[in-house]
């Protein structure tokens, strides 16, 4: 037993050597027999004279007492007699029955009815892949299934198995009815849904034999982190990106755009990292990479395709909208196991296929396989992730708001990891930081050193506030409920004499970028929503009206 026990692979795999392993060192022997009434009943017959059989079946028993069997239950089974073959005297059943870790060590063979029925087909399914329950399940259940399989000469009665810790109220209690230390299971499904739930207590040490303090706020963590932002991933695509529902062959997907390269990179080496941890049974392990990729997709490379994907029609805007779409659909695939209603939803919207189909569905799918990752890709976006964040702190310090175009940024850094960067790399850096150029110096230095030139010209003043300018007309817009569709007319008064020069000079772009008819100087009689900016220099007034 201690040798075939050393092929079960448990997760967590300390149990094996420890908590289990040391059980079966220790191993004594186990005393079947139970003096109960509710039980299996051992099925030996004695007689006084010595003689006892072991009965096989139902049928055996039969025709050995001539009895017709129906009831297996004791009060029925114990009126059972056999004429012994020695004295010829009656021999009656053992009055004793089994421990009931008999039964459910015995659950493989039992509920196949094997061996009396099914036989092909329970060979072909023992012993079991997996299997999963409580800790204190090492010195029963887990153990007692082992103890049968042996004796039966079948080896391990299980390949691999999840060992679950237990989960406890917040405070570190058992859950208690009386204490009312935990929240309502009914409530929380309908406040946060099952799939946040299930992630919850996926990605928790609970599944890796450790104790849980249950939180409800980690269960509304789950909706933060996984559901609103892959749902608005979703929601940005189908707004922007129209009718496209090709499932997209990866041979057929040539995309020049570096963001579209370093997601599809991202996504495959998060399939991969969700298979090896499955592989492993280790849940965790498996959960946790998806956060981080939801992050990477909705955080960066969405915020940094939004333009692309509003960029008419062009080739760049098509690649966007293909990519996301392959995304989405393997997006579902990898949060399946673990959020399969969220999944669901995701893959029958991305696909068109809309719930039509009683055969398809994202959980009929095959994990994909053929995932290479361009590692290349992958440490450039990285190295101009990192010189990002140490810029944006750089603008922050300086009290510069991000809509505030720069002249520049320098960037020194080791060489090795500079020659990374690729020209496409910095101009999305320098989309990302609102800086009109970046210089790079290769240095004989380990860390990145940045830093921003933030010396406003009157030219980068008003292209700073011409972004400013966007942003409030597009909020103008949407509060007075215009669609995409909708022309507008700009009205503008001014004290200001950035404002005016602003306007002036730029108007053509803003017009461009908020969608709109045209600007004018005035006051209209009647208009749909207005703002007031009270600018260093004096007062800038706009008004949105629509155009007829
Ligand atoms: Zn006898």
């Amino acid at each position: 037993m201690l040798k075939e026990a050393k092929k079960i692979n448990w997760s967590p795999s300390y149990i094996k050597e420890g908590r289990f392993g040391q059980w079966l060192e220790g191993a004594k022997d186990w005393s079947i027999s139970r003096q109960r009434y509710w039980a299996s009943v051992i099925p030996i017959w004695q007689c006084s004279c010595g003689w006892q059989q072991v009965i096989g079946s139902v049928q055996e028993l039969a025709e050995l007492s001539g009895a017709e069997i129906t009831d297996l239950h004791k009060h029925i089974v114990d009126k059972i007699t056999i004429k012994c073959p020695n004295c010829g005297k009656l021999a009656h059943r053992v009055p004793d029955v089994l421990d009931t870790w008999f039964d459910s060590g015995s659950m493989p063979y039992a509920q196949a009815h094997y061996p009396f029925e099914n036989a092909q087909d329970f060979d072909s399914h023992f012993p079991a892949q997996f299997i999963a329950e409580g800790i204190d399940q090492t010195r029963c259940w887990f153990y007692y299934l082992q103890v049968i399989s042996t004796a039966l000469g079948r080896g391990v009665a299980f390949r691999n198995v999840i060992v679950n810790g237990i989960v406890l109220a917040e405070d570190g209690k058992k859950m208690s009815k009386k204490l009312q230390n935990y929240p309502d299971p009914a409530e929380l499904l309908d406040r946060y849904g099952a799939d946040a739930l299930r992630y919850y207590l996926l990605a928790s040490p609970v599944t890796q034999a450790e104790n849980l303090n249950f939180s409800e706020t980690g269960v509304e963590e789950a909706i933060k982190k996984i559901t609103l932002p892959v749902w608005n991933v979703y929601k940005f695509y189908d707004l922007y990106g129209g009718n496209e529902r090709s499932v997209l062959s990866r041979a057929n997907w040539h995309s020049d755009n570096i963001l579209d390269h370093w997601i599809v990179s991202r996504l495959y080496q998060l399939l991969g990292e969700i298979d090896e941890a499955m592989m492993g049974y280790n849940l965790p392990r498996a959960v946790r990479p998806l956060a981080v990729f939801v992050d990477d997709l909705s955080g960066w490379y969405l915020r940094r395709s939004r333009s692309r994907f509003k960029n008419g029609e062009s080739q760049d805007k098509d690649w966007a909208v293909i990519t996301t779409n392959y995304v989405l659909q393997h997006l579902s695939l990898a949060l399946a196991p673990f959020t399969p209603f969220l999944a669901e939803a995701l893959w029958q919207k991305i696909t068109g296929f809309d719930y039509k189909y009683d055969d398809k569905s994202v959980h009929l799918l095959s994990w994909p396989t053929d995932l290479s990752v361009d590692e290349e890709v992958l440490a450039e976006m990285a190295a101009v992730r990192e010189i990002a964040e140490l810029a944006l702190a750089q603008r922050d310090a300086a009290g510069l708001k991000i809509r505030q175009v720069l002249s520049s940024l320098t960037v020194k850094g080791p060489s090795d990891r500079l020659s990374l960067i690729s020209s496409a790399g910095l101009d999305i850096l320098a989309d990302e930081l609102n800086v009109k150029h970046i210089i790079t110096e290769a240095h004989n230095i380990v860390n990145w050193e940045v830093s921003l030139d933030t010396t406003l010209t009157p030219e980068l003043m008003r292209e700073g506030l011409a972004r400013e300018l966007v942003r409030h007309i597009n909020l103008l817009r949407k509060e007075s409920g215009f669609s995409l569709s909708d022309q507008t007319i700009i009205y503008w008064r001014a004290t200001s004499p950035l404002a005016k020069l602003t306007l002036d000079e730029l108007a053509g772009t803003i017009t461009k970028e908020t969608l709109s008819g045209k600007i004018v100087e005035g006051r209209p009689d009647q208009f749909l929503a207005h703002k007031t900016l009270n600018l260093d220099d004096g007062i800038l007034e706009i008004m949105i009206a629509k155009l007829n």
